[in-house]
């Protein structure tokens, strides 16, 4: 999925930003949309589907899309890819419309053992392509990552994966692996949140023309209940997951917030009819935190 030929970027606001009207059917919406460094552009609002059953996945599947998302965010570990591929038949739009990735799990990380994994998944995603295919941890104890990169490469060669990338990637693992094969990932999927910000890795990023993904971008929902988001909320008439939404958007972060409930998809996709002001992101800014993370670090990860 890329820019449509003939349909003009009509905004850039950064390099890597691009709003683009799209016309699908009688509906036309507009949705913001980050470029890669290889051509293609990803919706930078997505849905995220960890610790979703199956059949949760289908129903949270199909009300995103119904809703406007065009972007799905699971993993071979999420055990979920079927569900997946059913709530994109489901809501009715063409695979083409919908940018779809999925992830390698730790243990198949290797050269063959991961052109197989990605195979397993287009099975269960009842696909033929994923828009992107990333290399979930390092698992640099496992000392197979840059085999598995090389896999990605030759996958993306054959059309299996239109652009491949990493998640949980330090700079040093970003390194080894452009050195090593001379190919950089379009995309880094990290934790990221205004209370655990990044801004080292993600000045990396910029450095090496990867674009930064979020994960907990709500920091698990933990967010929600800060005093500061709570009152940016109130000052612009949104809930406290559209404000730290819109910090993401703002930032240039492509951003995969989770939820199961209709109405909470519905709302954390209903973000583009206010902007924060200066005030608004100094206080927001001011929540990074050291201590902020959540989930494992991939330094110290031994899975
Ligand atoms: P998140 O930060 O998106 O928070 C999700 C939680 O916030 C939900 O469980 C829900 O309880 C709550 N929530 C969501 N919308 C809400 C709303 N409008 N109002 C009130 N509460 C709301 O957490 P996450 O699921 O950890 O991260 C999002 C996605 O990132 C995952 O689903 C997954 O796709 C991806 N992810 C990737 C990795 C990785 O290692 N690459 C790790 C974790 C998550």
């Amino acid at each position: 999925m890329g820019t449509p030929p003939g349909k003009t970027p009509l905004i850039f606001r950064s390099p890597l930003e691009v709003l683009v009207l799209r016309v699908e059917g009688e509906r036309m919406s507009n949705r913001l949309e980050i470029q890669f460094h290889d051509g293609r552009c990803i919706p930078q609002l997505g849905l995220g589907v960890w610790q979703t059953p199956n059949e949760t996945a289908v129903t949270a599947v199909q009300a995103a899309l119904q809703s406007g998302y065009r972007h799905v965010d699971t993993a071979a570990i999420y055990g979920n890819e079927a569900g997946v591929g059913e709530g994109l038949k489901a809501s009715g739009l063409a695979r083409s419309q919908v940018f779809l990735t999925t992830k390698l799990w730790n243990d198949d990380q290797g050269f063959d053992s991961t052109l197989r994994a990605l195979e397993a998944s287009l099975k269960k995603l009842a696909t033929d392509y994923v828009d992107l295919y990333l290399i979930h941890w390092p698992s640099a104890h496992r000392g197979r990552y840059v085999d598995s990169w090389r896999a990605l490469v030759r996958l993306q060669s054959e059309g299996k994966a239109r652009s491949i990338g990493v998640s949980n990637f330090e700079s040093e693992h970003l390194h080894r692996i452009i050195g090593e094969t001379g190919v950089t990932p379009v995309l880094n999927q990290i934790e990221l949140h205004p209370r655990f910000q990044q801004r080292a890795l993600r000045q990396e990023h910029a450095r090496l023309k990867i674009a930064t993904q979020s994960w907990s971008p709500l920091g698990q929902g933990q967010l929600l209940t800060d005093p500061i988001v709570l009152a940016v909320a109130a000052k612009h008439g949104k809930t406290p997951a559209q404000v730290v939404i819109r910090w993401h958007l703002e930032n240039q972060l492509i951003v995969i917030p989770k939820s199961v409930t209709p109405s909470r998809i519905v709302e954390n996709f209903a973000v583009q009819d206010f902007q924060l002001d200066e005030s608004d992101r100094s206080q927001l800014d001011s929540l990074d935190s050291a201590e902020g993370r959540i989930g494992p670090n991939p330094a110290t990860a031994t899975f």
